[in-house]
């Protein structure tokens, strides 16, 4: 299938994020913002005005928005919302990390995560309901992919955090959001279009204002986007290569059967703007005996020997009946250090949010099961319907 078809195919309802008949703005672009704004007289930097309260500040009645006159409050108000999706769960890890199961219009559930950190608060943000790539390791691949995101709902996510963490507004000194990983359901490059126009919002300077460099999209490796990526946002690229052979990363990751890994490794050595203060990222999952040995580190090392590189090791973290367990702690270490020996960080993934399902897909996979336990409970209360 081409990019065009899978985009169509699996395209977000239109209006995302809509309040009845009035139509969203947030996940408008900030062209379509002051065209919109054009098309009822208003000059441009009304646009900017609107722009920076709904990404600066927060705000999402236009009441309150004082510096826009009475009478364009009242005709944003009756034609337009600043919405939010709805948080169908939030949850907190004792940790710190927070995770929400974001709801939209149409009933699909995706995840975000907040892990804080002491230097950082990193979101990680999901880009599809489901993904195809069924990577083994990953719950998230035994959900079939249901659709893409809409860019109001990629932003949603965001906005969501951002409310619940009350990190607004979006210049105060201690955010709460400063960094965001395009790392949650789904597979970004799958869904460019919408994850770019989101990533475009997200960087905005006027609003939410985050740099290029604190934002990470990651990619189980759809080669041909990978460089249109790096011209066109510029952010920083994590890749989930997780084995070192064709023959293995074809089973584990099967997107490897169409993008192997020569040509994966190819596209990030020529990934725009990368050079060793600015690494790509290889995410590499530990499976107990199945990629964790010492001679797997040394030809990891050989792979990335071109590539401005660090490598993020991640202990499988394991759901219930998944077919891998995870390596021991004294076989990741060994690893990291062949990985280190070499010249390349690589730190090993602390767990977070374990108490709170805060692995990929954990929670909306808990919650299709508990709506198919209500829907068994109340079939079995209600009478067959008569045909
Ligand atoms: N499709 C993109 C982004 C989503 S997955 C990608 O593949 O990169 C985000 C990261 O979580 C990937 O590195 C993925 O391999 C990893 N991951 C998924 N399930 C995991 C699990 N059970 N334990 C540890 N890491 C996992």
């Amino acid at each position: 299938m081409s990019q065009q078809q899978h985009a169509d195919q699996f395209a977000p309802p239109v209006p995302a994020l809509g309040g009845g008949a009035r139509r969203a703005l947030v996940g408008l672009s900030r062209d379509e913002l002051t065209e919109t704004l054009a098309t009822m007289g208003e000059p441009a930097f009304r646009a900017r005005q609107l722009w920076q309260w709904i990404y600066g500040r927060g705000e999402t009645r236009f009441d309150s928005m004082t510096d826009l006159a009475k009478s364009l409050r009242a005709k944003l108000s009756e034609g337009f919302v600043v919405g939010r999706p709805e948080v169908a769960r939030d949850m907190r890890s004792i940790d710190g990390t927070a995770k929400w199961l974001v709801r939209f219009p149409d009933g699909q559930e995706v995840e975000s995560v907040h892990i804080p950190e002491a230097d950082r608060g990193t979101l990680c943000v999901s880009s599809q309901v489901g993904c195809t790539l069924t990577c083994k390791f990953c719950h998230t691949g035994t959900q079939r992919l249901v659709r893409n995101l809409g860019a109001a709902e990629i932003v949603g996510q965001l906005m969501l955090a951002r409310d619940a963490l009350g990190d607004w507004p979006s210049a105060r000194e201690d955010r709460a959001v400063t960094n965001v990983v395009m790392m949650g359901m789904g597979e970004p490059l799958y869904n460019y279009d919408n994850v770019a126009k989101a990533l475009r919002i997200f960087l905005d300077n006027d609003g939410i204002s985050l740099s290029r460099r604190k934002i990470t999209l990651s990619t189980a490796g759809v080669v041909p986007m990978i460089k249109r990526c790096g011209e066109e946002l510029g952010v920083n690229l994590a890749v989930s290569l997780h084995a070192v052979t064709d023959e293995l990363r074809d089973v584990i990751v099967p997107l490897n059967k169409k993008y192997p890994i020569a040509e994966l490794m190819a596209a990030c050595r020529d990934y725009p703007g990368v050079n060793n203060a600015r690494r790509i990222t290889f995410e590499y999952v530990m499976l107990k005996d199945v990629n964790d040995s010492p001679a797997d580190a040394k030809a990891l090392v050989q792979l990335i020997a071109n590539v401005p590189a660090k490598v993020n090791l991640i202990p499988f973290n394991a759901w219930p009946g998944a077919p891998f367990e995870c390596s021991s702690p004294a076989s990741i270490d060994r690893f990291a250090q062949v990985v280190m020996d070499a010249g390349y960080p690589s730190p090993i993934r602390t767990p977070r949010g374990r108490d709170i399902l805060a692995a990929c897909g954990q929670l909306k996979s808990e919650s299709v099961r508990l709506k198919r336990a209500e829907r068994g409970a109340l079939a079995a209360q209600d009478p067959a319907p008569v045909a």
